[in-house]
């Protein structure tokens, strides 16, 4: 049997998170979002997760050793033995490299089929999208309250929790996000072409539209 690993690549905003959830459900593969992961371990008060919030507040990278062990312990979990959907991770060179020393040694012996999906999208379009972002606490959902229209634009239309922002969706930090993304995580793309397992997906589009062209570009 064939182990899908999918690698998602894209400035904050292009719509990435929306795209795995919708994967993840279709295809039986776990979603795993560092950005989540990291906010979790923020809220749960640990050193780790102290240190990582004083870089997360400036739209900096947080330091590889506390990402790559996050990492590593959640693809060993049993649920990601078939394969897993990777959003937001890797984020720069030494994390593709780090990555590639994890899955040597947990995919030993396994057919893989490797994807890097790449969604190229205006930066005008990107921050008009996260300062209107708004995601459920409760089921995960993420909405744009601007162009979704909800009847209520505090409350999830799906289990009614009150939607919440992230901190760091304010045009100030989105531009140092910006910033980070084009420094040190575009390289990623030429790495990835170069390897020929990269494939671009227009993220201007509607969210239906990316979907249908995302799954056909699925090998
Ligand atoms: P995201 O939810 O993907 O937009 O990530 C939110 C923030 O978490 C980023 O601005 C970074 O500070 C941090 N973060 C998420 N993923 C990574 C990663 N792979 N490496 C380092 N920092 C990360």
């Amino acid at each position: 049997m064939m182990k899908e690993e999918f690698i998602f690549i894209g400035p904050p905003g292009s719509g990435k998170g929306t795209q795995t959830i919708k994967l993840s459900n279709e295809y039986k593969l776990p979603h795993i979002d560092t950005g989540s992961l990291l906010r979790e371990a923020v809220k749960s008060g640990s050193n780790d997760g102290k240190l990582a919030n004083s870089f997360m507040e400036k739209g900096q990278l947080v330091p590889i050793e506390i990402v790559s062990s996050i990492i590593k312990d959640r693809l060993l979990k049993q649920d990601c033995q078939d394969g897993f959907i990777l959003d937001g991770y890797p984020r720069s060179i030494e994390q593709a490299d780090a990555l590639d020393k994890i899955l040597k040694e947990i995919d030993k012996d396994k057919n893989v089929n490797l994807q890097v999906f790449y969604f190229e999208v205006s930066q005008e379009k990107l921050v008009e999208r996260l300062v209107n972002r708004r995601s459920c606490p409760k089921c995960g959902a993420i909405y744009n309250i601007k162009t979704m229209k909800l009847q209520d634009e505090t409350k999830c239309p799906k289990c009614s929790a009150t939607l919440t922002r992230r901190d760091d969706d304010t045009e100030e930090v989105a531009v140092k996000r910006f910033k980070t993304y084009f420094e040190q995580t575009s390289p990623l793309i030429d790495l990835y072409k170069k390897r020929n397992v990269l494939t671009t997906i227009d993220a201007s589009l509607g969210i239906d539209a990316i979907y249908e062209n995302l799954k056909g570009a699925i090998k």
